[in-house]
């Protein structure tokens, strides 16, 4: 049976009510989408989460990947789920309908996205990666490339790989050795070892399509002297039909790795031997092009971090209505029984909480920026194409990080409220803290994201980025602080507000002084900015659920529920905020002054 059911109303109330997707219609892809539409295409990607994923979830972690002779089998069920999907149309469910995509707005694709890290993270993983390189092939590619690739990857009827870690190099990619020498022909023959390469070799679809950064001979140094390169496992023959040469190319999988979690997704040690490879975009310019990729993936790794802090809430909150175990502080709230459900212990309910918490306004946070997504490449107005896309820009890294810090959080609160029974392996939440701890290390670590938001997008264009979430954030604060029905809400609102830019500036003065001022603190600014950014979605959903419970709305128990749950993040989450900027402005010297040889 499923261990998970999709939180469907809570979807169509960040949709419909707080992000009113319906005002877009103006925008392309927006206006063949009205509210029934949507709310089928999530119904039916629920069904399809629910029913056919994730039951093959367990068995997954239990069976995990089998590697031999370079040949790599998924688990039971893999390959029929993954049918189901790829038939379903869900992997090109945003991409160009010229190409066979549903051309459905980002911001539908991210809640199609949470519902299946809900199911399954590691089944996840291999859409997710097609998903991935039809993006940057779209942006990139030429149009013979699109017309030969697309099609089939959309289809489902062919993988999509990101090669970019090497043994030597992780974090800093311009150590990259990958050569590629350029051919007669003009194509590439590729050599290098790449490592830890999600679905880079598996058994549900019949070709793979690497997208491999490697160095032309002779570029510059670092990450200006890195080229992108498309490398399929068969040699497509690139007709407009898109069928393929039988040519096996010389890139193989030597191993697969044994780890900690997400078992059922092969993570591939991958070997390119003189494998014939064609460049994507232009030469040099592999970063910029492969952060297309990176992007809408670490996107996509913050909606997995949501997605599995939902299911480790539904697993929790369904155990501790059933588990009993003494007795409620003021009384028992079940008399006729030898104990009380564990539900009634506050410290049961703060775990639970927090978890629900982070869920519910990171989702809401998660689909305001897949329709800042939206509108920075379609809107029809320049500067709010602009506005989105500066948007985009700072709150990418904030929520990768922030997400999957949450989630695997979440996985961990989730597994203390089953006590003994969360750390064997049968109840499954165990499955869920393994699984979600990698979310937090691939596609940049939380402390590179932490780096990012600080040396890269706080600074840019005098600080313009930070702008698109302050302004907002300002006018709300302006427009509803005498609102005594919403102080509960406005009120700490402002002060985490007024703390976060406080710890701006303080970190724009110091950092230009010392570099390490800034850094040292990017982790925790970046949770900082993270939380005063789902306090203010929190205000908004508060708001409007006033509103509903005023108008004697017949759903009156969602909204209190909302409202409950949002009190909690203010009165209990938020004011870390206050800590976070005592550690901030402690700057660099308490973390730097001990010399390394003393560790
Ligand atoms: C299951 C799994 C799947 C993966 N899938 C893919 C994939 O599909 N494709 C792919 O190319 N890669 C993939 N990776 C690799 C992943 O993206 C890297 O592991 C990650 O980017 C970190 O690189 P690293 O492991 O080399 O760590 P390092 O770069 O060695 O970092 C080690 C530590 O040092 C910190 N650090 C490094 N540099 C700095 C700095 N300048 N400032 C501050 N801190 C720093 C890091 O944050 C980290 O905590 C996968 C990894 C795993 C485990």
């Amino acid at each position: 049976m499923s261990h998970y059911q999709a939180p469907v109303r809570d979807f169509l109330f960040v949709l419909d009510e707080v992000l009113g997707v319906s005002a877009y219609g103006n925008v392309e892809g927006f206006g063949d989408v009205g509210t029934d539409l949507a709310t089928t295409i999530i119904g039916e990607a629920a069904k399809l989460a629910e029913d056919v994923i994730a039951p093959i979830n367990q068995m997954g972690d239990q069976q995990g990947c089998h590697f031999e002779n370079g040949v790599v089998t998924t688990p039971s069920g893999y390959r029929e789920a993954f049918r189901a999907y790829a038939e379903g149309g869900w992997i090109g469910v945003s991409a160009d309908p010229d190409h066979g995509g549903q051309g459905l707005p980002h911001v539908y694709a991210s809640v199609i996205g949470e519902m299946m890290a809900s199911a399954s993270l590691a089944f996840e993983t291999y859409p997710g990666l097609i998903s991935g390189a039809i993006e940057a092939i779209e942006r990139h590619g030429t149009p013979e490339q699109k017309e030969t690739y697309l099609p089939q990857l959309i289809a489902g009827k062919w993988g999509g790989t990101m090669n970019l870690t090497e043994p030597h190099c992780g974090t800093d990619l311009g150590l990259i050795k990958t050569r590629a020498e350029v051919k007669d022909d003009g194509s590439y023959s590729l050599t290098g070892t790449k490592i830890f390469i999600t679905a880079g070799e598996h058994d549900l679809t019949e070709n793979i399509i690497h997208l491999v950064l490697a160095r032309i001979p002779g570029s510059p140094e670092g990450v200006r002297g890195i080229s992108l390169f498309i490398v399929p496992k068969f040699l497509a023959s690139g007709d407009s039909e898109g069928s393929m040469e039988v040519t096996r190319n010389n890139v193989v999988c030597s191993s697969v790795e044994r780890k900690m979690g997400l078992k059922a997704s092969s993570t591939c040690v991958m070997s390119f031997d003189s494998a014939t490879g064609y460049l994507l975009g232009e030469s040099n310019k592999g970063m910029r092009a492969m952060f297309t990729m990176m992007n809408a993936a670490r996107l996509g790794v913050a909606i997995q971090g949501i997605g599995v802090s939902e299911s480790a809430y539904q697993m929790a909150s369904t155990y501790a209505r059933e588990r009993c175990q003494g007795r409620a502080l003021n009384g028992p709230a079940k008399p006729n029984q030898v104990a009380d459900p564990i539900i009634v212990h506050p410290d049961v309910r703060r775990m639970l909480l927090t978890m629900r918490a982070y869920n519910e306004g990171a989702r809401a946070l998660a689909l305001w920026t897949g329709l800042q997504i939206d509108l920075s490449r379609k809107h029809p107005d320049q500067g709010t194409r602009r506005n989105a896309s500066d948007f985009v820009a700072l709150m990418t890294p904030v929520i990768k990080a922030c997400f999957t810090d949450m989630g695997f959080e979440s996985a961990n609160l989730g597994l203390q409220c089953f006590g003994g029974h969360g750390y064997v392996s049968d109840t499954g939440i165990e499955q869920l803290v393994r699984d979600a701890r990698i979310t937090q290390i691939y596609e940049g670590t939380s402390g590179i994201q932490a780096l990012d938001l600080v040396g890269r997008k706080l600074p840019a264009h005098a600080g313009r980025y930070l702008r698109s979430l302050f302004h907002p954030i300002d006018s709300f604060i302006q427009e509803n602080g005498e609102d005594p029905e919403l102080k509960d809400f406005v009120l700490p609102l402002a002060k985490s507000f007024a703390r976060v830019q406080q710890a701006t500036s303080w970190i724009v003065e110091h950092g230009m002084q010392n570099p390490e001022h800034g850094a040292a603190g990017a982790s925790d600014y970046l949770r900082m900015l993270g939380l005063v950014a789902l306090a203010y979605m929190w205000a908004r959903m508060a708001k409007i659920s006033l509103s509903q419970i005023q108008k004697g709305s017949e759903d009156r128990q969602f909204y209190e529920g909302k409202l409950d749950v949002g009190r909690f993040f203010m009165a209990r989450i938020l004011p870390d905020t206050s800590s976070l900027l005592s550690k901030i402005s402690s700057g660099a010297d308490p973390v730097m002054r001990m010399p390394s040889e003393a560790f």
